[in-house]
């Protein structure tokens, strides 16, 4: 005969939690990594007092290239340009090891799990400067890091597939090896008719290995080069291959000069064919606008048409600390802000809109979907804010008190500023 016991009390509450919008307070309850209910609570293993802070989803850098990360102090970019970029980072790549590429990525990773993410998509090259070397890192990385962040690695191309022969080959080896999804970088190819086989081929390989879409598409001022004008026939091909909802594109700044007519004729091919946009404020708009003797452009894809248009938007930091982007700090809620700053996106629906494209919609953008979120059943992934709503957190660039992936706390932040008066 047993005798009746009661039940094991769950391991970890958050009380007195505000919901993003500042409703509540309300006590989130955490059981074996997931979100088991969002009401009141009793007791748990754990509590964690949040004091009526605010608690948002797990952020979501669904664009980072890690492997680049933090080369600034081996060599900057006095010119400032993307051929420059391109350039240096080309150089410094071909001496790439292992080794290097994950201390500098690691740093970066730890960064960002410090200011809340909790998911990476990470874009390494792949090429035959730097071979499998980067990739290989990420997906060490990917295993040992697992405890504090999900991390999914791109096979990206940087140097273009037709320009740079042997690229495929590798692509191919990269997502034989475990990547998760294969990238493009169409606007390397030295013609239209190229870049559009580029993104055939990338189509193909998506399909040939069952993985998702992820391209860089183009970082130019306008469309008046027709290779910058491809987002009808990504739409076109995510169509064909029935991959909605599983191809991404970054970039993409030459979308922002698109009159109205053609742009929303563009927007909702984008919109219809289930492509999703990933924005990269800091490096689009450093890069953007550079021939513009005035009335320079600021290069970053037009979120509020996008968003109007319905396709499904993010951000991310792209680059840190390099040749792309002389700075950044791996900081999701920093890029939102910054997007605010310089696309007229400060309306109070804007603002929680941002926190929202750096959670859920980028959850959607790698293929989270409900996984993520602040619901019963979802991934207890959350951050604690000090600040007692999202838009405020985003505003104070306010601190993340506590970082949980899983339901284990995994980063902790307490600030002591203090004013010292003339008595
Ligand atoms: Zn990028």
């Amino acid at each position: 005969m047993t005798t009746p016991s009661s039940p094991p009390p769950p391991d970890v509450v958050l009380r007195d939690a505000r919901l993003p919008d500042g409703s509540g307070p309300v006590d989130i309850t955490v059981d074996d990594g997931r979100i088991t209910a969002i009401g009141t609570s009793t007791t748990a293993t754990t509590v964690i007092d949040c004091s009526g802070d605010a608690v948002i989803p797990g952020l979501i850098e669904p664009h980072l290239h890690l492997d680049k990360a933090l080369l600034d102090a081996e060599e900057p970019n006095p010119d400032g340009t993307l051929a420059a970029a391109i350039e240096i980072t080309g150089r410094l790549k071909a001496a790439f090891t292992r080794e290097s590429v994950a201390e500098r990525a690691g740093r970066l990773l730890e960064q960002a799990v410090t200011h809340g993410t909790t998911v990476i998509r990470a874009q390494p090259d792949v090429d035959p400067i730097v071979g499998l070397t980067g990739l290989e890192a990420m997906l060490a990385l990917r295993e040992s890091y697992a405890d504090l962040v999900d991390l999914q690695v791109v096979a990206f191309p940087q140097e273009g597939i037709l320009r740079s022969p042997g690229t495929e080959d590798l692509l191919v080896e990269g997502l034989r090896a475990g990547a998760d999804v294969v990238g493009g970088c169409s606007y390397q190819e030295a013609t239209l008719d190229e870049c559009r086989e580029h993104v055939d081929r990338v189509f193909a390989l998506a399909e040939r290995f069952g993985v998702p879409v992820d391209i860089h598409a183009d970082l130019a001022d306008d469309t008046s080069d027709p290779r910058y004008a491809l987002a009808e026939h990504i739409a076109d091909r995510t169509r064909a291959h029935g991959m909605g909802g599983r191809v991404t594109v970054g970039h993409m700044t030459s979308l922002a000069s698109l009159v109205p007519d053609a742009r929303k004729r563009v927007l909702g091919e984008l919109a219809d064919a289930g492509v999703a946009v990933v924005v990269l404020p800091m490096t689009d708009m450093h890069l953007g606008g550079r021939n513009d003797e005035v009335n320079v452009r600021r290069g970053i894809a037009p979120v509020r048409a996008l968003l109007d248009a319905g396709v499904r938007t993010g951000l991310s930091s792209n680059n840190v600390r390099n040749a792309f982007t002389p700075f950044g700090i791996a900081d999701v809620l920093d890029v939102a802000l910054f997007l605010a700053q310089t696309s007229h996106l400060a309306g109070p629906d804007d603002m929680a809109r941002l926190v929202t494209m750096a959670t859920d919609d980028a959850a959607a953008i790698v293929g989270r979907g409900d996984r993520h979120g602040l619901h019963v059943g979802a991934d207890a992934d959350l951050v604690v804010l000090a600040a007692p709503n999202a838009t405020e957190a985003l505003l104070a660039r306010a601190d993340r008190r506590y970082v949980l992936k899983r339901g284990r706390v995994v980063a902790t932040t307490e600030r002591t500023v203090q004013l010292h008066r003339r008595r």
